[in-house]
């Protein structure tokens, strides 16, 4: 693929508005069209971001783009990406990639079929931060790494206070839209697999019905490191944190579960205490960049379709500890 690459929105959302619109134009690529269920709200919103398109069709969309970027809720992700896989485009899909294990198996496997490159937004694996402590465990900074804390506890703002916390039918609840990301991150970080997971759900009030709006747990990883992660929608003025301790060394990740490019990570071991050197960069550019690059036959996504797929073994292995009160298998990825 020579010049710009021409992206489609699926989904006139909150995070493209946020988020993706900007990254995907700051990495040189050209958002040609939007689709949107509702016509009017994807006029204003194609409009209110000077795309060309704005459309109702998926196949209106597939004519004008090469990539897709799949942001829709995530009950409907599946069909988006099998369609845009059958119609030649490589695919950016949001987390959870789907609502159970088989269909995000079937998209990555669309993908493949289809000679399309398909990438995952954990945005956190392109913090400053979680780089740089995947490189300190890796140069065995801290020895051999033992047990990981991760808080990850935010407070849903008003303006998300919709499907996530009211609707079941799209996978709602704290578990597929927080612990996913959690997942994600202490397998890059780690660079090691979840087998297990014991966990607590909470419904505190602002999950309407069964859907949970906190959860903590605890995972065991391949190695024996057991990481414990305490994740919700409800707590105004927690700060997140993500923690390695080893034999020999201990890494702090502060302010760093965020889609923010902000945070510090602090060593501290025999010699004493040293804030590690960051290159902090907006993480969605970076996810961007690594897609297209990839498009280009250089290099990987930051995370494949198969992170994805991981990521949310190990959430649904979550929920299902929860419900049993039962210690659970993480299922393998593919
Ligand atoms: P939104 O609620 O903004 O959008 C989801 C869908 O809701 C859209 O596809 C749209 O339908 C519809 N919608 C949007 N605004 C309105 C409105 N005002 N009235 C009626 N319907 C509306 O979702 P988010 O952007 O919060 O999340 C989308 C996906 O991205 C999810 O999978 C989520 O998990 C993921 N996400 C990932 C993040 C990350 O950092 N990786 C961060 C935030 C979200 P239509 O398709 O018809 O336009």
């Amino acid at each position: 693929m020579t010049g710009a690459l021409r992206w489609g929105l699926i989904g006139a959302t909150t995070i493209a508005r946020e988020w993706m619109i900007a990254a995907i134009r700051a990495e040189g690529g050209v958002i040609a069209g939007v689709m949107s269920t509702n016509a009017a709200r994807g006029a204003a919103y194609a409009a209110e971001h000077d795309i060309p398109l704005a459309t109702t069709s998926l196949d209106a969309l597939f004519d004008k783009v090469d990539a897709v970027y799949v942001a829709t809720t995530n009950d409907l992700h599946y069909g988006q990406v099998l369609a845009a896989a059958k119609a030649g485009k490589h695919v950016l899909c949001e987390k959870p990639l789907a609502l159970n294990l088989q269909e995000a198996r079937e998209m990555v496997a669309a993908c493949k079929a289809a000679g399309v490159t398909m990438a995952t937004n954990h945005h956190l694996r392109n913090a400053a931060t979680h780089r740089a402590m995947r490189g300190a465990i890796a140069e065995g900074r801290i020895g051999r790494p033992l047990f990981a804390r991760v808080c990850h506890a935010v407070y849903l703002p008003e303006h998300l206070q919709g499907w996530r916390i009211k609707d079941p039918k799209t996978g709602a609840g704290v578990v597929m839209d927080i612990t996913v990301h959690d997942a994600d991150t202490l397998r890059f970080v780690l660079g090691d697999e979840p087998i297990a997971v014991t966990a607590m759900i909470q419904s505190a009030g602002m999950g309407e019905g069964a859907i949970e709006d906190g959860v903590m747990g605890v995972a065991r990883f391949k190695s024996g490191l057991i990481a414990h992660f305490h994740d919700a929608f409800t707590s105004r003025y927690a700060k997140t944190t993500f923690e390695v301790h080893g034999s020999d060394g201990s890494l702090f990740g502060a302010d760093c579960m965020t889609q923010r490019p902000i945070g510090t990570v602090t060593l501290r071991d025999k010699h004493g205490e040293a804030l590690l050197p960051l290159a902090q960069e907006n993480l969605y550019e970076r996810s961007v960049r690594a897609f297209q690059a990839a498009i280009r036959g250089q290099g990987l996504p930051s995370a494949s379709g198969e992170d994805g797929v991981r990521s949310m073994a190990m959430a649904i292995a979550t929920l299902e500890a929860a419900h049993s009160a039962r210690e659970t298998a993480v299922e393998p990825g593919l």
